[in-house]
């Protein structure tokens, strides 16, 4: 599998986001670092949301040093938060920063694979709650801010992560599988219901095998060299924000 040439050709100018504030949800690791990195160095203000506080500092850090606009660092966990935290989230997004152009879920547990009569109630609620619950309510409590920035200025975009197993279903993937369908499920509810004069694009994207911790979880005698980077699989969420076009696709990173 190599990155799609769309986003693999890609190569805007470092300015392409400037002014712009995208929220990436697990910012602090894995893919969702690279894409929060990736919008920064293109001039976004990148709000990083994530559970462990030190990896968001890190993130924050890169960010300043490499000359990048101040991000705004949230720290959430989303396996407990509640609906009135997230809308305290949109409430400081909208008073600190007044617009929110880009909204991308990729924060997700794999949770434990196996059969689905071995799986366990509090780990499948857990997963449901942060694969499918947390980009419901976040979509719910920000949309009023990303459908006013895309009024305001033409465009605002949100985006799905989905995966493979998302699409097709597969032996022993449980969970996090069926958490996938139902992300693909809100993309397709939500691009269906903002279709029109909105301004606001739908889509969901698949990363494909990258380099992450997840991936080394799900397939630990992998070789990790043989996988693209979150940095290259970054490229598409970038391509993504910016595409004015589509609207309610499910997209693949990767091609064979
Ligand atoms: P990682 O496990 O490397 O990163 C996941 C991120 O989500 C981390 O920043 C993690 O925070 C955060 N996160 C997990 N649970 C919570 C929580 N309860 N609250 C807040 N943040 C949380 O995964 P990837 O980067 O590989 O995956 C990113 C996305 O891509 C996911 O949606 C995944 O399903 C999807 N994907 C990945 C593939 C791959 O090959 N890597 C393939 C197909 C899809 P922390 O670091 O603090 O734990």
């Amino acid at each position: 599998m190599r990155l799609d040439p769309r986003f693999a050709d890609f190569h805007p100018a470092s300015d392409l986001l400037e002014g712009r504030v995208v929220l990436v949800t697990g910012a602090g690791d894995g893919i969702g670092r690279a894409i929060a990195l990736l919008c920064a160095a293109h001039g976004a203000t990148s709000v990083l949301l994530g559970r462990t506080v030190e990896k968001l500092e890190r993130v924050y850090d890169e960010i300043r040093s490499a000359g990048g606009p101040e991000p705004a660092i949230y720290p959430m966990d989303l396996s407990g938060a509640m609906p009135p935290d997230y809308e305290a989230l949109a409430a400081r997004v909208e008073s600190e920063l007044d617009r929110l152009d880009g909204l991308v879920h990729n924060a997700a547990l794999l949770g434990e694979l196996g059969p689905i009569e071995h799986s366990s109630p509090e780990g499948w609620q857990e997963l449901i709650q942060v694969n499918v619950n947390a980009p419901f309510l976040l979509t719910r409590a920000l949309l009023p801010l990303v459908r006013r920035t895309a009024t305001a200025h033409g465009h605002a975009s949100i985006i799905f992560t989905s995966s493979g197993v998302g699409r097709r279903g597969r032996a022993y993937w449980g969970g996090y599988s069926v958490s996938k369908f139902a992300i693909e499920g809100l993309n397709q509810v939500l691009a269906d219901e903002l279709d029109g004069a909105s301004g606001v694009r739908v889509n969901s994207l698949n990363p494909g095998p990258v380099r992450t911790r997840m991936r080394a979880n799900a397939f630990p005698a992998e070789d990790p060299q043989t996988l693209i980077t979150p940095e290259e699989a970054a490229r598409g969420w970038l391509w993504l924000l910016d595409a004015r076009d589509l609207h309610g696709a499910a997209l693949e990173a990767q091609v064979p």
